[in-house]
């Protein structure tokens, strides 16, 4: 049987950044479930793939930032744009930080076939298990085995299983005795308990907020959907949320008080959101909606909290819904130079099998792809 130098499992964002990245000096073969290659990479963002974000940061991660910092420091927000550039791929930027493809993210995958025309591509195989005899690694599908010297791990995340994804590469890890934690939903909706059920009533509004979550500060957008919270703001909350409460500022660039002082308007009218939205909130707030100079000092204290209105969310939308999936093989088992495992020689785990995840914003493709590109460095 052929003994390959390098076989990649996963024909995702980072097995295909790595294969690109290796070179036809080394044989290589891409494993892959799915019929065709990057199947995630193709439908995200819309069609237009949320490639990277205009400030890259280990705050952006939940994960180890002495780890994440290392590697995104060898392959660059702006290396992955040089190089999208050099492959004359058109990127736009959108609200100022948010790196797009202009037509369709089907540019990237056809630039990637074509770096990757040397390695063998393998669709439409399951992997089932890894083994390593001496030094080498056997890989067992579901219809047939390879051989290889050298083995990466690129099997992405458990979420949307109808795109190929499984806890395959957890298995491995474990298999290997590496340590890994349990993958869970993120970027992913939040389902509501029945004291917010009045936020499920306004499914379809949405509007700007901050939210606060553990120790971190998040202003986007956020929706109001039938099954719970959901939009760009409660996607990267739901990254840093464990179980306790969110706080939410309605009216983030705003002071509610400033803004009631002395006016004879209707409150619901001067808080200058959608009106269904403004009735809705100042009802859970037990305020009544009515002139401003009529606001008792109590009333004013409540409507305060339209700045802090905290609660805990029930669970979540599931790793059905999830963008990506939070967890994965810890970083300590991990040399952050090469991305290979410290106790098993030649094996090595990228992308979103990583104990590392980004918010909504580009960022997971960053870290798949930045781990990728030093993980091939090592491997050529
Ligand atoms: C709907 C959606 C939209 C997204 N939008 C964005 C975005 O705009 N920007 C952003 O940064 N991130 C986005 N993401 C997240 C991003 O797609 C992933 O973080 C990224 O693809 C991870 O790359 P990866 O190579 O690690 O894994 P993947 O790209 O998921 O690749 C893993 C590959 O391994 C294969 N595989 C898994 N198990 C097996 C098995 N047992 N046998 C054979 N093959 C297997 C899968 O079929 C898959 O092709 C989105 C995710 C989703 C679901």
């Amino acid at each position: 049987m052929k003994i390959y130098d390098v076989i990649i499992l996963g024909c995702g964002a980072s097995g295909l950044m790595c294969a690109s990245n290796i070179g036809k000096k080394k044989s290589v073969a891409i494993i892959d479930v799915n019929e065709s290659v990057a199947k995630k990479l193709k439908i995200s963002g819309g069609g237009k793939c949320n490639i990277t974000n205009a400030s890259v940061e280990s705050k952006n991660f939940d994960g180890d930032s002495e780890f994440l910092s290392y590697v995104l420091k060898r392959f660059s927000k702006d290396n992955l744009l040089d190089f999208l550039e050099r492959n004359r791929v058109d990127i736009e930027l959108r609200k100022g930080r948010y790196y797009f493809c202009k037509n369709s993210s089907q540019d990237i995958i056809d630039v990637f076939k074509k770096a990757t025309k040397y390695s063998e591509i393998i669709l439409n195989e399951k992997i089932i298990e890894v083994d390593k005899q001496g030094e080498i690694f056997e890989i067992q599908t579901d219809t047939n085995s390879y051989k290889t010297h050298s083995l990466v791990v690129a099997t992405g995340g458990k979420s949307f299983q109808t795109l190929g994804a499984s806890e395959i590469g957890l298995d491995i890890a474990k298999k290997f005795d590496m340590e890994v934690k349990d993958f869970s939903p993120a970027l992913v909706g939040l389902t509501v308990q029945k004291e917010q059920f009045w936020m499920r009533d306004l499914s379809g509004l949405s509007c700007y907020v901050k939210i606060y979550v553990e120790d971190r500060v998040i202003n986007e957008e956020m929706l109001f959907a039938h099954r719970g919270i959901s939009g760009p703001a409660i996607l990267s909350a739901s990254l840093y949320w464990k179980k306790g409460t969110i706080s939410i500022d309605f009216l983030p660039d705003k002071n509610i008080l400033e803004l009631i002082d002395g006016s004879k308007k209707q409150i619901s009218t001067l808080i200058g959101l959608p009106k269904r939205l403004s009735k809705a909130l100042l009802k859970a707030l037990n305020v009544e909606d009515k002139e401003c100079k009529k606001l008792s000092k109590i009333d004013k204290e409540k409507l305060s909290f339209i700045h802090k209105y905290s609660f805990s969310p029930a669970g979540n939308f599931g790793f059905t819904k999830a963008e990506v999936s939070r967890g994965g093989v810890k970083t300590n088992e991990l040399h952050k130079e090469t991305l290979e495992s410290k106790k098993i020689k030649k094996l090595y785990f990228i992308g979103e099998v990583v104990d590392i995840t980004g918010e909504l914003g580009g960022y997971n493709f960053q870290w798949a792809f930045s781990s990728a590109y030093l993980c091939a460095k090592s491997v050529k």
